[in-house]
Order: C-alpha cells, then structure tokens, then sequence
C-alpha cells in the first residue's frame, strides 16, 4: 500500500470512491507523515496493549496503531469511509472498524468484549467539533483504560492542561484534571492535515487516576459547583454560585467562608481543592437542612 500520508494517494481513493470530505464530521486528515507513528509510540500502542481509536479517516493513524498494538477497534461514524478503510487497511487481521457514533458506543462493554485480557488505551485525531463530549465521556464512565492520547485543537489542548487555578483554567480543567494527569506531547501544525483546518493543534496524553487529587462528598454536585463557576467566569465566585446553585448571596457568603474561598475571587483562580471544599460544604449545608 501507497503510504496514506502522500496527498495523491489520498485524492485518488477518495476519487475512486466518490468521497468527499465533511466539515461538519470534522474530516482534516494527517498528511505529516512524522505525526501518526509519534502519536502510536507515546500514547503508548504495545504488543499487548488493545486500543480505541475515534475517528478512522482513511486510516493513517489506524495503521500505525495496528503496526505496534496487539488489537485496534476503531469507532468510525462515516459508513461512506468502510470500503476506502477495507482497502487501506487490508493488510491488517487486527483492526475492527464500528461503524457508530462513539457517543453512542456502550464503551464498557465493548472494552469487556474485545480487549479480554489486554490493557486498554485511547489514541485518536479527534473530531474537534465535539472534543470536550468525547473526553468527558471517555473518563466520566471510569472505564479501565491507562491513557487517552488525542490530537485537539491547540487552544483547547493548553486549556485541558492547564494548571487548575491558573487564568488558561477552564471548567474542562478541572474535570480534566479530577479523572487524570493531562500533559502536553507535542504541537501539529494546521498544514499536516488535508484539507488544512483554520487551526492549529496539538497532541496531549491523559494518564488516568486510579484515585482522584481530591476527595468529594458527592460527584455530582462537584461539577455542578465546577460547571456553575465557570459558567460566568468573569463574574466574582459569590455572584456565579450564587445564580448557578438559586442560593441567596448571605448563603453563599457562608459557604464560601467555610470553604475558605475568597468571595470575589474569579473561577478560574479556584484550585481543585477549592473546588473540592466548597462541593463537600455545599454538601454539608443540605444535609444539615
Ligand atoms: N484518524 C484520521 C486522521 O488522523 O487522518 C481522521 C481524523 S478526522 C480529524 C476525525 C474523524 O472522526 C473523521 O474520520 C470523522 O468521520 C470521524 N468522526 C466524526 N464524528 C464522529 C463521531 N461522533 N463518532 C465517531 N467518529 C467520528
């Protein structure tokens, strides 16, 4: 096979095969042929390792995988992309493509049925239009993976690895960073994809925690006070949580008194224990009513 870096090979199977790229599916395909196999090596693609990629395109990055990893499943939502991916990958008996939305994969369960045995990690150039679902989905469901290794847009890659507390901080900070060590690999440039997005990207690497940084009362009600801060971050703490949880300001006041948070202090100042403190209280106050 051609390799699937080289434009005119590209152009030609997608000719052949009346296909044509989607925008809204977030279709950029790598054309840098150094990309693929640093992303298959760092995100750590091993003889006994099984991986889930998202988003096959023609399958550059899929065969680099299935060239290092004992078994790749790939979600691939585009059916148009099936034959183009039978031939690009044929010389592979290791690759199974799914053809779903991987939002609507029962992850656990194909990870129970396809990778017995096998540690499991995540590898993919995602589709940047729903980059933060996919992420949140991923590391929500606590599913048994050692890592995710995904090229994102640039902005949302420094924001995801971001320091919680610090002004790049966003509320994809710090679930992030609740769930799993984020770290930057290395920065793509827009002109390794075709067709070049308007962006540039980068690759990072979650390690997932086997235990959170932090301890919490209750899951739930930590991302709604994270998700709340957030939602007006320019806004003091005490007016953001004041409308995000329909609590009266003197309340909050108390709250954050207890938590030990500055009242106008700004979301994207607050630490994960901050966030982690004001939860727990929050928590507290309901009990106690
Ligand atoms: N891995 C290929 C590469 O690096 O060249 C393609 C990456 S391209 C940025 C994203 C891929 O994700 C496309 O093939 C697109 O069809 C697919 N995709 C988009 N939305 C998806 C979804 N919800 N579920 C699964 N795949 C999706």
């Amino acid at each position: 096979m051609e390799p699937l870096t080289n434009r005119s090979v590209i152009k030609e199977i997608m000719e052949r095969n009346g296909f044509t790229f989607s925008k809204a599916l977030g279709q950029n395909f790598i054309v840098n042929p150094s990309v693929c196999p640093r992303i298959a090596e760092q995100g750590g693609a091993s003889p006994e390792r099984g991986v889930i990629e998202i988003g096959a395109g023609v399958g550059v990055l899929t065969a680099e995988l299935a060239r290092r990893a004992k078994k790749v499943v790939c979600i691939e939502i585009d059916s148009r992309l099936l034959p183009i991916l039978d031939e690009t990958l044929a010389e592979f008996d290791n690759i199974k493509i799914i053809n779903e939305d991987v939002l609507k994969v029962n992850l656990p369960q194909l990870i129970q049925q396809e990778f017995s045995g096998m540690e499991v990690v995540v590898c993919a150039n995602l589709p940047y239009y729903i980059t933060s679902p996919i992420l949140m989905a991923l590391l929500e469901q606590r599913l048994p993976i050692r890592s995710i290794t995904v090229m994102v847009q640039k902005e949302a890659a420094q924001r995801i690895c971001a320091k919680p507390g610090s002004r790049q901080a966003g509320a994809i900070t710090a679930a992030v960073h609740y769930y799993s060590t984020p770290q930057m690999l290395f920065p793509v440039s827009r002109g390794s994809f075709l067709p070049a997005p308007d962006v540039d990207s980068a690759v990072i690497r979650l390690d997932v925690n086997q235990k959170p940084p932090v301890e919490v009362r209750d899951e739930k009600l930590f991302f709604t006070v994270v998700r709340g801060a957030f939602g007006q971050r320019r806004k003091t703490i005490l007016n953001t949580l004041s409308s995000a949880l329909a609590m009266e300001k003197e309340k909050v006041r108390e709250l954050l008194e207890k938590a030990g948070v500055r009242e106008n202090a700004r979301a994207e100042e607050l630490t994960l224990e901050d966030f982690a403190a004001l939860a727990n209280c929050l928590w507290d106050f309901r009990e106690q009513r």
